[in-house]
């Protein structure tokens, strides 16, 4: 990813994140779609904070992607940045 604050200023910058697992504890369940395909959509929400070179904080929310091809459930949820 890169750091959005930087993109719109036009600047570099290298990204780190720091995962610190707060994810939610709900349930879930796996299942086989019409044609056999396997599914895994697990709603936890995982959230990791980030900072950029140029000293830009944000948090990053995401959930686990599907692993089903053509499956779009999961990924990056939202990303905000503090002021
Ligand atoms: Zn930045
Ligand atoms: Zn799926």
């Amino acid at each position: 990813m890169i750091c959005e604050k930087c993109a719109q200023e036009r600047k570099k910058s290298t990204v780190m994140l720091n995962p610190y697992g707060s994810a939610t504890l709900m349930g879930w369940s796996y299942h086989y779609d019409s044609d056999g395909v396997f599914h895994s959509h697990d709603p936890n929400k995982i959230t990791t904070e980030g900072k950029c070179s140029n000293s830009h904080y944000f948090k990053k929310i995401t959930t686990r992607k599907c692993p089903a091809e053509g499956c779009d459930y999961g990924g990056t949820i939202e990303v905000k940045y503090k002021d």
